[in-house]
């Protein structure tokens, strides 16, 4: 369900007529910046942006940037889905992986099985 005239886009930064290519919607109930593919049409909250106003976003204090693939507009996902996502990339990149060993490793030294509490009589 796409226009054949996307490409007519510009860059809606002020002084920028490059061609847009990516779409940024603000999401004010999440204080959240969605940068997503062009979107086919234009939205109240929507901005157009070029590759470099895309890449050099500025958002207010607290706000957080989502940056969403080209492919997941594919399987239109809803917004929440989209949140989800995002959380779940931020926290997967968040993460360290270092293998944690199920038991710590301990010395062998005084564990042999002859070494039992032997009761004397
Ligand atoms: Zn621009």
């Amino acid at each position: 369900m796409r226009t054949h005239n996307r490409s007519s886009r510009t860059c809606s930064r002020a002084s920028c007529n490059l061609p847009a290519i990516k779409t940024l919607t603000y999401v004010y109930a999440d204080s959240t910046a969605v940068l997503g593919p062009l979107a086919t049409y234009a939205e109240p909250h929507s901005y157009d942006l070029c590759a470099t106003h895309s890449e050099k976003l500025t958002l207010p204090n607290g706000w957080k940037a989502i940056n969403l693939e080209p492919e997941s507009d594919l399987m239109g996902p809803s917004e929440d889905d989209l949140m989800a996502i995002a959380n779940a990339v931020r926290e997967v990149g968040n993460q360290q992986i270092t293998p944690t060993p199920a038991q710590p490793a301990q010395p062998e030294i005084g564990r042999r099985g002859h070494l039992r509490a032997i009761p004397s009589n």
